[in-house]
């Protein structure tokens, strides 16, 4: 089988950049699953299709074409039916509607085929919440990365500072509560370590060192 290597955990934990970075340093292809949520998220909005709407969310989800072009740093540029999405389905309001619909059991089961298509060879990096519990369940090495509710909270201020924004550090710690604790408590596929995942605790370190103890894991 091709190897994969799913990389976990809640959101502003380092997950994007950590797995990006890996996924260029094996030469090995990229899934951001929550991209699709959000992808999926943005076309509902637009479409007025409901929060709720879980039978209308999941014919969406089969009908979207959705085309990832990998960068050779492992960014890529997402298009949606022909359109460029890749700045749009960052905005909050997105993510906040992708959080909300990821409760539903059909839109997980209608994004499940289409993340297991990644895995291509030489090797797929995968990031989400449940790519280790729910999607490649088989991968070579699972990861659940942690970081404390303030330093994730740090990070996405800064990252909001760096987009112009600027919102208190207490409003951001809430709403990445309000988000962790949805992934965790939904009945499908919550937020969870795999029983045979390893755990990094990314508080308080640079991107360097988090990169260099996943590297290790890696290449145990
Ligand atoms: O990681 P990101 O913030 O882009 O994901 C957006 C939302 O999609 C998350 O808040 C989470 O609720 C959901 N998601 C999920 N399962 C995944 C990836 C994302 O439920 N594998």
């Amino acid at each position: 089988a091709v190897p994969v290597i799913t990389i976990d955990g809640p959101s502003g934990v380092g997950k994007g950049t950590l797995s990006r970075k890996l996924a260029q340093h094996l030469g090995w292809h990229f899934l951001d699953s929550g991209a699709l949520y959000r992808i999926l998220a943005l076309a509902a909005q637009r479409r007025g299709v409901a929060d709720q709407d879980e039978a209308g969310l999941a014919r969406l989800a089969d009908a979207l074409a959705i085309r990832f072009e990998e960068g050779s740093d492992a960014s890529a540029e997402i298009f949606v039916d022909g359109e460029r999405v890749t700045n749009a389905i960052r905005a909050d309001e997105v993510g906040a509607f992708a959080s909300r619909i990821a409760v539903l059991p059909q839109v997980r089961a209608a994004l499940l085929e289409r993340q297991r298509r990644f895995r291509q060879p030489p090797g797929l990096v995968a990031d989400g919440r449940d790519m280790g519990t729910v999607v490649f369940p088989d991968a070579t090495l699972k990861i659940f990365l942690t970081a404390s509710v303030e330093e994730r909270a740090r990070r996405r201020q800064k990252q909001l500072r760096e987009h112009g924004v600027s919102v208190n550090l207490h409003e951001i710690s809430r709403d990445i509560e309000a988000r962790d604790n949805r992934d965790r408590t939904r009945a499908v596929a919550p937020l969870k370590p795999a029983a045979d995942a390893k755990v990094l605790d990314t508080s308080g370190q640079s991107v360097e060192k988090s990169f260099d103890e996943l590297r290790s894991l890696v290449e145990a």
